[in-house]
């Protein structure tokens, strides 16, 4: 699948449009950044892993039931997607205290919970991506009601199929962002599942194995994400 125009340019990928009007291609760069873009950096290849990573996982989501954007992984930095309309909602799952969380509770990093936590986001890199509610979704038409529904349940579920597929791996999913959106009337669960938006933990060591490594300035953090290429092959 040949690349046409690029539609669109982000933080950490470009978008194509492609021969297919219904399809396009996501470009993984090696772009890093963290703190509402206040810093920015270059992870070495981070978009040849996280193109085969999150290849790997809407695969592997797809094989479980979940429908995806994915189409086909034409080239090493190209992912073919099915285009759609993003919904302007960052969905979080998590499954243990980390980053924001900790900080909003005062609630050390690393405490468990006694059940998974869904928090919604308005999509809006000028205004940080503040935290929204369910209110917010409907008074500001960001998505229908049968909309919302499919995307907390289908949150939930790719969180239970995730978890499970990690922990075979030796890797805990501590929190994930996902986002949805409307393709031909379905909600499809778009955009990537890769280190950049998700926290992985080394089950063993507890080590992180994702953006952290370079939000904090911990090193390593090519060898990380390789880390997570090769057990998520597995
Ligand atoms: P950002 O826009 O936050 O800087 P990226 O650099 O990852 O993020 O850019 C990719 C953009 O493409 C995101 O805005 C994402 O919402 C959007 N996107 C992801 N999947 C699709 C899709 N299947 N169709 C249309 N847009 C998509
Ligand atoms: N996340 C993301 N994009 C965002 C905000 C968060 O991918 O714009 C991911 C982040 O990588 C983590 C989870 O969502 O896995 C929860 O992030 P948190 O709210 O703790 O924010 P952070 O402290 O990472 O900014």
């Amino acid at each position: 699948m040949k690349k046409c125009e690029k539609i669109y340019e982000g933080k950490a990928k470009a978008l194509y449009t492609t021969e297919d009007a219904d399809v396009l291609i996501q470009y993984f760069k090696d772009d890093a950044t963290a703190l509402d873009g206040k810093k920015k950096g270059i992870i070495v290849n981070k978009g040849v892993l996280n193109n085969r990573i999150s290849s790997r996982i809407f695969r592997y989501l797809e094989k479980n039931g979940v429908k995806t954007h994915f189409v086909d992984m034409p080239d090493e930095r190209d992912m073919a997607v099915k285009k759609v309309k993003i919904f302007p909602i960052e969905v979080v799952v998590r499954n243990i205290v980390a980053g924001s969380l900790s900080k909003r509770m005062g609630i050390e990093e690393g405490a468990a919970l006694k059940e998974t936590i869904l928090e919604l986001y308005y999509k809006s890199d000028p205004l940080g991506d503040p935290m929204i509610n369910e209110y917010h979704i409907r008074a500001f038409g960001l998505a229908s009601n049968a909309e919302l529904d499919i995307i907390k349940a289908e949150a939930l579920k790719i969180n239970k199929i995730l978890t499970k597929f990690f922990d075979e791996r030796g890797i805990i999913l501590v929190d994930f962002k996902l986002e949805f959106g409307s393709h031909k009337g379905e909600v499809l669960l778009a955009d990537e599942i890769t280190p950049d938006g998700c926290r992985l933990w080394d089950k063993e060591t507890r080590d992180k194995m994702d953006k952290d490594r370079f939000r904090r300035d911990l090193g390593n953090v090519e060898e990380a994400y390789q880390k997570v290429l090769e057990k998520v092959m597995r």
